[in-house]
């Protein structure tokens, strides 16, 4: 089967979107929440998908791909408002004003379903948790924005794919069509993957699919060609440069500096800003520098496995891994200029940190250097299942070889 793209054959580079498949659970945040369909610079997929509507030239499998935190499934939503809309006929923007978009705004439409990876300790057998898994839909009410972050693996398991392929296959409770938004498409397990293939060759006509991924790459080819494609990209950074200011009450350049160390998403932003952690994962890279720098493995073994520490939750991490990097980025600029050097104003006494005592201590600016663009590349590793201490070890023990105190 050919594929199908909802943009024209010369791809442009598109506008963008709002991240949401993000959870934050800050009260201090909830006064000022985003709703679940925000659509950031998205005016061109959206006239992309208007016109597939209006000339029934809609698949019945979409793909929205882009990066995390480019609103792929704020969009997904948005299209299955507009799908199950009852002023507009399905065929033009939803209203958000009837019933039916109500109900899909606040999640509560029985024919949109969203599915997401989880854990597989949500399932007892082929039987999900459900009152686990109400909880998190209640998070998602409250703080559309948030990622969903499990400190375990993540996945779409088999029974979720055949929980689909069942509610497929009955009729329309109330709506016009059946959606299915289903973020984290690729993280299918195998025998889940084959089995969202046989869902997909079976043909139903008022079914849509809308497939969310960050990593389309990873899908099963088979599964690839059979959607029809969107690439959804991030917000412009004025725009979301605003929206901080606006609604979250953050000043301009705090929020360029905030959008500049979550790597420009938005939700990212939002959990940086959010709760005290961004103090305390301060405090952390500096607890960091001062275990690298005792003699032996000790300290950074007691960081490793405090369970109060970022190695615990993938948010903390997240923020984490920002600040160590950036101040790692800074103990390299201390170690080529040099406190000695010229740079050094006079009177000054130096301040002797644990970052610069790090600085002091390099003993291969080279490996520094190589230790920095590993850790700037990590943060797309981070959203598959890496197991936390043992990136976290693994990087105490590079941040020891660096002043030459490798085991
Ligand atoms: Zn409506």
């Amino acid at each position: 089967m050919a594929r199908q793209d909802v943009t024209s054959a010369d791809e442009t580079a598109l506008a963008d979107s709002s991240p949401m498949e993000e959870i934050v659970s800050e009260t201090a945040l909830q006064s000022r929440r985003l709703g679940l369909i925000e659509l950031l610079d998205k005016d061109l997929q959206i006239s992309m998908l208007e016109s597939a509507l209006k000339r029934d030239r809609l698949a019945g499998t979409l793909l929205f791909f882009g990066p995390e935190g480019s609103g792929k499934s704020s969009l997904a939503f948005w299209l299955a408002a507009a799908l199950n809309c009852t002023t507009n006929e399905g065929r033009t923007a939803p209203c958000f004003q009837c019933n039916s978009c109500c109900k899909i705004q606040s999640l509560n439409h029985p024919d949109v379903l969203w599915i997401f990876p989880l854990p597989g300790s949500f399932y007892k057998g082929e039987h999900l948790d459900e009152m686990r898994l109400a909880k998190i839909f209640e998070q998602k009410r409250l703080e559309p924005w948030i990622e969903l972050q499990f400190a375990e693996k993540s996945e779409h398991h088999l029974a979720a794919v055949r929980r689909i392929r069942q509610e497929a296959s009955r009729s329309c409770y109330e709506g016009r069509r059946k959606v299915f938004v289903i973020t984290g498409a690729d993280r299918l397990r195998i025998e889940a993957a084959n089995a969202f293939l046989k869902l997909l060759e079976e043909p139903r006509p008022n079914v849509t699919l809308i497939l969310c991924s960050d990593r389309p790459a990873s899908l099963l080819p088979t599964i690839l060609s059979r959607c029809q494609r969107l690439q959804v990209t991030r917000p412009g950074v004025s725009t979301l440069t605003g929206l901080l200011e606006s609604r979250f009450g953050i000043r301009a350049e705090e929020a360029g500096e905030l959008l500049a160390l979550a790597d420009g998403n938005l939700a990212g932003t939002l959990r940086m800003k959010s709760e005290d952690s961004y103090q305390a994962q301060k405090e952390w890279v500096d607890n960091t520098f001062q275990a690298v720098l005792e003699p032996g493995y000790s300290g950074c073994y007691a960081l490793v496995d405090n369970r109060k520490g970022p190695m615990y939750n993938r948010g903390d991490f997240e923020r984490y891994l920002a600040l160590l990097t950036q101040a790692l980025q800074d103990s390299l600029l201390i170690r080529l200029s040099g406190p000695k050097g010229e740079n050094a104003s006079p009177g000054s006494t130096p301040k002797k940190g644990p970052i610069s005592k790090y600085a002091d201590r390099v003993a291969d600016s080279q490996a520094l250097i190589k230790l920095i663009t590993r850790m700037v590349n990590l943060r797309d590793e981070l959203n598959r299942n890496v197991n936390l201490r043992l990136l976290g070890w693994s990087i105490l023990k590079d941040m020891k070889e660096v002043i030459g105190d490798g085991a």
